[in-house]
């Protein structure tokens, strides 16, 4: 038997630093904060999993829906309806909501081909996300999608950065990303005195918005410059992602969701449990931009038309699915909780340990129930599409 060329194999990454590589694709940098590098959403299908407690992400694709339609319908008729077509989903994550998006679109195709009376095109689905996404979850509804697609479209994960080339070049018709450009590649120089808080508060100083909106600038420019290299000309790209509708930058609501982890961490502190030190070196690798900031990058960077720009505000209360609002308001803030735990979970483990995780988000559920009108905080989501130049 050959014996199996070792020089092919030159590390196993999740074995030798910790599953890091260069899959945020900044130029093998070290990154001066290592939990930024365990950013993904929890896997699996349990209580605590992304796949269970992303019910708000749900409903905010539902909410844009018309705008990808519609971008959908005028990419088939502006490159007249392509034998086949190439759809990105990029930040899919694990569960199913990824396949609410690709259905959608597969059934808008099919529709319009339809009305027109011509074939419908095969269509190529490729899902995205970084490499410790957990793949296997979102694989176990594919089959409720190719029920729907009728055997026309093709499934395939696409394990990566973002902030990296991902696909052949001028390969793309369509590309979407819901919840997931609001996440940076690294987290910025100039955050050392941004203490007690894990993001942006009133209270941070004014470097501290500057440092992350630049960060922002930076990640936005590249994701568009490289999706400009993937895409074919009049290919469309519809993004959603948290942002702001507020002028004044270090602006935050009292009970904006970072603030309610901060405040839990605090906490934490005050208990001993958590020493002052962890909680300052601490921060979120987000950015909410507003829409100016999103207009200024897209119009700087060149590569694409602004189609909609539209703000949408949410009531995180919608994080929770219908029967919570009738379990009254501590097992809400226990939902809302979970929600948040989901998202962020990867990281605290990363940074501060496993032992504290149950303490915080009880403290955080707590939190929300203590503040009736947490419950209805709105969230801002900011939905652009794009037409490829
Ligand atoms: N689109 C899904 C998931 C949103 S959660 C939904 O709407 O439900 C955000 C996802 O973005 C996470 O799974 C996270 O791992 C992914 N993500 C964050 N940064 C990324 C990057 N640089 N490249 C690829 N995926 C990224």
């Amino acid at each position: 038997m050959q014996e199996t060329d070792s020089s092919f194999f030159p590390f196993v990454p999740s074995l030798s630093d910790g599953g890091k590589g260069d899959r945020y694709g900044n130029g093998g940098k070290t990154n001066m904060y290592p939990f930024v590098s365990a950013l993904s959403m929890t896997g699996g299908d349990g209580e605590n999993s992304y796949a269970c407690n992303s019910h708000l992400q749900r409903k905010v694709i539902e909410k844009t829906r018309p705008v990808r339609v519609k971008n959908t319908k005028e990419m088939l008729i502006k490159l007249d309806f392509p034998p086949c077509i190439k759809v990105a989903d990029l930040g899919c994550s694990s569960g199913q909501n990824t396949f609410l998006v690709m259905s959608e679109i597969v059934n808008t195709i099919n529709a319009l081909c339809q009305e027109r009376g011509r074939d419908p095109p095969e269509t190529d689905c490729c899902l995205n996300d970084l490499p410790d996404n957990d793949f296997n979850t979102t694989f176990k509804f594919a089959c409720f999608f190719n029920k729907t697609s009728k055997g026309s479209s093709f499934i395939s994960g696409v394990p990566g950065s973002f902030y990296s080339r991902l696909f052949p070049g001028k390969s793309l018709h369509f590309v979407h990303s819901s919840y997931s450009l609001h996440w940076l590649s690294e987290l910025p120089r100039g955050l050392e005195d941004n203490k007690g808080s894990v993001f942006i508060t009133g209270s941070s100083p004014r470097t501290v918005y500057e440092a992350y909106l630049n960060q922002f600038r930076k990640d936005f420019s590249s994701f568009l410059r490289l999706r400009s290299e993937e895409m074919i000309c009049d290919g469309r790209m519809v993004l959603t992602l948290i942002g702001r509708n507020v002028r004044d930058p270090l602006y935050r609501d009292c009970c904006h969701f970072w603030t309610l982890l901060s405040k839990s961490l605090l906490d934490l502190v005050h208990e001993g449990i958590v020493r002052d030190e962890d909680l300052d070196s601490f921060n979120l690798p987000f950015y909410d931009p507003d829409e100016g900031e999103v207009k200024e990058i897209i119009r700087n960077e060149g590569s694409f038309e602004i189609g909609e720009l539209e703000t949408h505000e949410f009531d995180l209360g919608q994080s929770l699915d219908e029967r919570d609002y009738m379990l009254g308001r501590d097992k809400s803030g226990e939902r809302e909780a979970n929600c948040i735990r989901a998202v962020s979970e990867p990281m605290l483990v990363a940074h501060f340990g496993q032992d504290i995780i149950d303490a915080l988000f009880e403290k955080y559920a707590r939190h929300v129930s203590r503040h009736s009108d947490c419950r209805h905080k709105s969230t801002v989501t900011l939905v652009v599409s794009l037409v490829k130049k």
